[in-house]
């Protein structure tokens, strides 16, 4: 996707703060932290959001949730953490490429705004 900022950092386009990265999917250091630790994780493939995911996505969004646990890990977030993904419009999406929000290191209030 010739205009996709996220695609543009997977393919290092655009540098990112880098966490993890394998051949599928990458986590980077949010640019606009809304908490001590705020990572976006995506699949490098363009996914528009989680709307239009669909059978043949299911092996990479198991294995995009296994890597997000050991990220959190490695992040040092044992006493908790959360994972959001926004979702069209009124879901307050931004940037139309799926991504996970791993977001931890204070206490999160529930329910989001
Ligand atoms: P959303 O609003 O759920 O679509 O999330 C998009 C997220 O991407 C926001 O938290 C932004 O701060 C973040 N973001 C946008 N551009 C960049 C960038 N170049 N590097 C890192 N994070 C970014
Ligand atoms: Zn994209």
């Amino acid at each position: 996707m010739a205009d996709c900022i996220f695609c543009k950092i997977a393919s290092k386009e655009i540098p990112s703060k880098v966490v993890y990265e394998d051949d599928c999917m990458m986590a980077f250091h949010d640019i606009e932290p809304q908490a001590p630790t705020h990572v976006v994780v995506i699949p490098k493939e363009h996914i528009a959001s989680l709307d239009e995911i669909s059978k043949e996505h299911k092996n990479l969004l198991g294995h995009i949730l296994l890597c997000i646990k050991d990220i959190a890990k490695a992040l040092d977030l044992k006493e908790g953490y959360r994972i959001v993904s926004n979702c069209g419009a009124l879901g307050g999406q931004t940037v139309g490429h799926i991504h996970f929000h791993l977001l931890g290191g204070r206490q999160l209030q529930w329910p989001p705004g």
